[in-house]
């Protein structure tokens, strides 16, 4: 899933490419993806892209005073095509036909239809559900204290950074990521974290800023679906960890995976592979 530094690119870019072209049609082929009816999707329909954002890992799209806010889920992508997708193109979810022939396209890989859009007055945005339930944005990092607070909670710090409620844009990828740059365990609570270690915490979310920065210097004006993403340790299990050399290890989760430094992280210890103790139960 698109994380806060994939999204931030995109919608850089997109916002570069679109910004100013006029709507010419608005076409929903996935069939649940809307979440809104009124006001309709012909409404956009002569109106200009005036601008595309992003809140946390979720693209907004603005017309005017009306706003697309989008949740790309798992396997959404938002990307501009030169040309207008043909009906057998079965990853169609949103289809804005530009007057150009451009066409900024919502797909969705895979076979769950999951991602999904709303259209909302602008300023309805940050009451939706979804946004005003979000915890404070990972990067730019917000004030120590707000994060001190937003993480205080007796959850692992894997789940706890992860969670959109608590902190904002983190996702499976990154918080690897976060927690190896500040040398915690994932298993470690907020609530157990001493005041060093908030600020080491705090200090490490600079690596979605350097994520960015990457992009910026590697990602032309056309986006690829899948974003080579810089990683040093998530799904790097075998490899030597860049700092110390020591082999990265891995635990496997059902849907996910979490990857660490056990001599920086975990006190040289490795954790159970949960994949495998649940089957020996
Ligand atoms: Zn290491």
């Amino acid at each position: 899933m698109p994380e806060l530094p994939e999204v931030e690119i995109t919608v850089r870019r997109i916002d570069a490419a679109v910004r100013g072209a006029a709507v010419e049609s608005v076409l929903a082929p996935g069939m649940n993806v809307m979440k809104t009816f009124d006001p309709p999707l012909e409404t956009l329909v002569g109106r200009e892209v005036t601008g595309v954002r992003r809140i946390a890992k979720m693209p907004v799209i603005e017309f005017g005073d009306l706003a697309l806010l989008i949740h790309l889920m798992s396997a959404g992508r938002l990307r501009v095509f030169d040309k207008r997708a043909t009906p057998k193109d079965r990853a169609s979810r949103v289809l804005v036909r530009l007057g150009d022939g451009r066409e900024l396209r919502l797909r969705e890989f895979g076979t769950k239809q999951r991602a999904w859009a709303k259209l909302l007055p602008g300023e309805a945005v940050a009451a939706e559900e979804m946004v005003a339930t979000l915890g404070p944005e990972a990067w730019p990092a917000p004030p120590l204290d707000d994060f001190a607070a937003a993480i205080a909670k007796p959850r692992h710090l894997h789940p706890l950074l992860r969670h959109q409620k608590d902190i904002s844009g983190i996702g499976r990828s990154w918080v690897d990521e976060i927690l190896w740059e500040a040398r915690l365990s994932p298993f470690k609570k907020g609530t157990e974290l001493d005041d060093a270690e908030v600020e080491q915490l705090h200090a490490a979310l600079h690596v979605l800023g350097d994520a960015i920065d990457h992009y910026e210097g590697t990602i032309g004006a056309d986006l690829p679906d899948k974003i080579p993403m810089p990683l040093q340790v998530h799904k790097r299990e075998g490899q030597p960890c860049p700092r110390c050399g020591t082999t990265i290890e891995a635990v496997f989760f059902s849907e996910h995976q979490m990857n660490y430094c056990p001599k920086e992280q975990t006190g040289g210890r490795v954790l159970k592979d949960r994949r495998l103790s649940k089957l020996l139960k």
